[in-house]
């Protein structure tokens, strides 16, 4: 997290500003800035927040604007640099994007006031508003409506770790025990915008795995993670005497849940938003994915950081960023309580089976606004009027959605959507309410005024009237000073300094009667224009100030109002977004079911799995959309003991391009899909629920930390020999081909061995290492599969079908001709392979040296290497020269001529 430097020595500073060596709003700056040496200060001044001094380099040089200068201080020039208030989220957004915190520091009262008072106490009093961090936001501009934003606290208490984590834009508060082995597994799956900690702590953490969440973490004073005081503060959140109430909490969950409470509360100056009740997330309730694997399968982004290419970007059919945040959280945590997986694929069947209704459903949520971030944002006085609005639309559209259901039996429903259903209650006063309070177009902010629907308010009304009729009186006045002094291009104007004005050229000034008329109060003269005043606007002037400020100042009150009414439903409102976005997500993954021919899985306790007609969603979604539909469907039975044959590790052998790594890691995003209560791409699919998911599945060089892309490989192979199951399901690619071949082998020999009668998982091992079929023969366990090819007039053709067998070659040359490799290479890379087979089988010894030279011309007799056959000689060798005319022979010579890409 970047940081910027206190300006200069704190006491040199003070005494300088002491003496009167700054200007008493420079005084102001630096003892704000003094409190938040480590922020960038947003200073307000007008219609700007201004930077000065380190801040404002760092700011200009990461927002590339402008950097200019603003009196000096201890004889130096002020650096300072500016950013609009009306489009400071846009700059916010970059600078947090860059790791920079921001300190909002607003004015407090109103300058009118201000000047009122005298000398250094004319400044405008201001105050921090905010401190603006990557896991504090809650402004649609700076966040991804579709993905949550995760705040998330790590504690320790007697060796334990816990942690708890919140959406501050949602209000969705959890936490979780965790230890060494699977802090980052769990860390991974919240993708967290900001981690806060503490030093005492991190010093127990070793370093490889603080790497990881390094440049996402904000370090606090252990103190902040005190469980006693964690236990108070959520005592005080929830007024409860204890927090047993809500679950049996460690010390160190309670420790990470208050330290949240106290960062939010001092980032957000004391406000909190609204939050759900803490709940506890136990490890055994999902599915184990760590950190490689989830990158591996890019489940929720490809390996180059892009969604496009994910498997959530694939399956994702919402339509609500509600909807798309609590998909990305269930595919980022797969169930495996079986209950809960088959009540979510149950409602999914529902909406599979009725496509009137999901797609009404699926029409209202197309209007459907982000209830929860809005309720945020009312909750941590940071709304405004569309806010409002869109408590009101949410609530109308969930009112529409429940009706829908209205028509089908209760008992019909599935259990899931019945609690969707029951939990969406009848707010019909609150959005009644609203309806009448907001006008039809509303500013972004309260303070603007203009929201309150006319006939709401009678006193807002007609301090309206009375305000804007005064405006009409000004225009009056305009005309009768016109006639008055004979002039008409006489104009009553305002601004800021003088408030209203009478304005008329120089000219006219001379010509007309202005200038001799008392009722004329000379007040400015500027190049062109005189500028007056009279008593009677300024009366005019205080009292439409008035009604304009009373205005206002009554919609304010209003605001608050509506915002008391809607936090009082608080709980209820909530409930409704969280149902909606059930529903969202429900008839989306049917609408995917229906579109993509996926079917229902059966979900069971053992330890089966068989998928009939398995495909793998991305790439056949990628094939799909180049109007291919050619994708081979394929079986995958790694059967349990209850089942007649246990063969529950697949040897996968086959030809290089063949789709091992597709099938692999169709297998396993199938199991992931099926327990997070989609449909599957399968024909059928009986999956004996996986507590763990590993795979080593194309590793890179992680150069950063030191590691080649073989210790990567090793590492993550160690990982799962150390840690599979037999509830486990492992998917390993090619191991060991990263080292010299009989290291390679040997290791990858011993790893099968391993996971057949130490891990006892369910696993698929691709390899090209053919000699590793024979362990079929020892390992009862063990079943080998090949990829199917066909070799068809010198070309190979990859069939894409997995089915019992053994490959005996990996058409690994074919495929490097297939990249456009030299000819020559290619056939010298042919005739070593001869040599090694043949050594292999004993026949030679000297490998590459007595034979041919890498350059030399060799025949070589194997149809898929030779060269392709001529077409011209094919033509001439074929034709009768008997049977030709003179016309056809002609024409012949021309079709020759066009065979070798000359046209006429
Ligand atoms: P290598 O051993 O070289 O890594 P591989 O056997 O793992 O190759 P894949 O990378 O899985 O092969 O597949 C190669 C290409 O074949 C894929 O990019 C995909 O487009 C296509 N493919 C794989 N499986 C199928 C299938 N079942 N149906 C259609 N196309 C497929």
């Amino acid at each position: 997290m970047q940081s910027t430097n206190q300006t200069g020595d704190p006491k040199a500073r003070e005494k300088v500003a002491i003496e009167g060596h700054v200007t008493p709003m420079m005084l102001q700056y630096l003892n704000i800035k003094k409190d938040h040496p480590k922020n960038l200060l947003f200073y307000r001044m007008g219609d700007f927040y201004e930077l000065f001094f380190d801040d404002a380099v760092a700011a200009a040089s990461a927002l590339d604007i402008a950097l200019t200068k603003r009196g000096k201080y201890l004889g130096k020039d002020i650096e300072m640099c500016g950013v609009p208030v009306h489009s400071h989220e846009t700059y916010l957004h970059k600078l947090i994007k860059k790791g920079f915190r921001v300190a909002i520091c607003e004015q407090v009262e109103d300058p009118a006031e201000a000047k009122k008072r005298k000398g250094v106490h004319k400044v405008v009093r201001r105050a921090i508003a905010r401190i603006v961090t990557p896991g504090t936001l809650t402004e649609d501009a700076l966040l991804d409506s579709r993905r949550h934003n995760y705040l998330v606290a790590l504690a320790d208490v007697n060796s334990q770790f816990g942690i708890a984590w919140i959406d501050v834009s949602t209000g969705d508060f959890i936490c979780q025990s965790v230890n060494l082995s699977t802090l980052l597994t769990a860390l991974s799956r919240l993708e967290p915008g900001e981690l806060i900690s503490n030093n005492k702590l991190l010093a127990k953490i070793p370093t490889s795995i603080k790497t990881e969440f390094e440049n996402y973490l904000t370090i606090l004073p252990a103190e902040t993670f005190d469980s006693q005081n964690g236990c108070t503060r959520l005592c005080e959140l929830f007024e409860v005497q204890t927090i047993e109430s809500y679950g049996a909490f460690s010390r160190a969950e309670v420790a990470a849940a208050g330290a949240l409470i106290s960062y939010i509360e001092l980032t957000q100056t004391g406000r909190l938003p609204r939050l759900s009740n803490l709940r506890q997330l136990k490890e055994q309730n999902l599915m184990e994915i760590d950190v490689a694997t989830r990158q591996n399968l890019e489940l929720v982004q490809d390996l180059s950081g892009d969604v496009a290419g994910s498997l959530l970007h694939t399956i994702d059919n919402t339509i609500t960023g509600a909807g798309a945040r609590m998909l990305a959280s269930r595919l980022s945590a797969p169930l495996m309580d079986v209950v809960g997986i088959n009540n979510r694929l149950e409602s999914v069947e529902f909406f599979y089976k009725d496509d009137a209704i999901r797609d009404k459903v699926r029409d209202f949520l197309r209007c459907c606004p982000d209830l929860q971030r809005s309720l945020s944002r009312l909750s941590l006085e940071r709304g405004g009027p569309r806010d409002l609005a869109v408590i009101r639309d949410g609530l109308n559209i969930s009112q529409k959605v429940k009706a829908l259901l209205n028509n089908v039996p209760i008992d019909d429903l599935p259990i899931e959507l019945k609690d969707m259903f029951t939990d969406i209650k009848d707010p019909r006063n609150l959005i009644e309410l609203l309806t009448k309070a907001l006008a039809e177009n509303l500013p972004l902010f309260s303070r603007d005024g203009g929201f309150v629907a006319h006939g709401f308010s009678t006193e807002l009304d007609e301090t309206k009237k009375y305000r804007d009729e005064s405006r009409k009186v000004v225009a009056k006045l305009q005309e009768k000073y016109s006639v008055q002094t004979n002039n008409k291009s006489l104009k009553i104007k305002h601004n800021n300094v003088l408030g209203y004005y009478v304005e008329v050229s120089v000219k006219q000034a001379s010509e007309s009667l202005i200038g001799n008329s008392k009722t004329f109060i000379h007040r400015q003269t500027m190049t062109n224009a005189i500028r007056y005043s009279t008593i009677e606007l300024a009366n005019l002037e205080i009292q439409i100030t008035q009604a304009g400020a009373k205005a206002i100042s009554l919609e304010l009150e209003l605001f608050d109002l509506l915002r008391a009414k809607i936090l009082h439903d608080s709980e209820d409102i909530a409930a409704i977004a969280q149902a909606l976005a059930s529903f969202d997500v429900t008839a989306g993954l049917a609408t995917l079911a229906r579109e993509k021919n996926y079917t229902k899985p059966s979900i069971s306790e053992d330890t089966n799995l068989n998928i009939q007609g398995g495909r793998h969603p991305v790439v056949e979604a990628a094939l799909m959309r180049t109007g291919q539909n050619n994708f081979v469907a394929n079986d995958c039975c790694l059967a349990g003991e209850n089942q007649n044959h246990d063969a529950r590790i697949w040897l996968l052998t086959g030809p290089n391009m063949a789709g091992k790594s597709t099938f692999l890691r169709q297998t396993a995003l199938i199991v992931i899909l099926a327990q997070i209560g989609s449909f599957v791409p399968a024909r059928s699919a009986k999956i004996g629920v996986i507590d763990r998911l590993f795979s080593r599945v194309g590793a890179a060089d992680d150069l950063a930390r030191g590691r080649s892309t073989f210790m990567v490989e090793m590492i993550e192979t160690a990982t799962i020999l150390n840690s599979a199951g037999p509830r486990s399901l492992v998917i390993l690619d090619e191991i060991g081909r990263g080292t010299a071949t009989y290291d390679g082998l040997s290791i990858a020999w011993a790893v099968v061995e391993h996971l057949h009668a130490k891990n006892y998982c369910r696993a698929i091992f691709a390899t090209h290492f053919h000699e590793l079929t024979k362990l079929e023969a020892s390992l009862p366990r063990l079943s080998c599969q090949t990829m199917r090819v066909k070799e068809w007039k010198g070309e190979v053709i990859f069939l894409h079908e997995v089915g019992p067998g053994r490959a005996d070659r990996s058409y690994g040359i074919h495929v490097a001709r297939l990249a456009g490799f030299p000819k020559k290479t290619l056939k010298r890379a042919q005739t070593l392979l001869k040599d090694l087979e043949k050594s292999q089988n004993g026949k030679v010894s000297n490998i590459g040296t007595t034979e041919l030279p890498l350059f030399n011309d060799v025949f070589d007799e194997d149809p898929l290497f030779s060269e392709a056959p001529n077409i011209i000689e094919d033509k001439i060798a074929n034709i009768d020269l008997d049977a030709l005319t003179p016309r056809a022979a002609l024409q012949f010579l021309y079709d020759l001529r066009d065979s070798i890409g000359r046209k006429k």
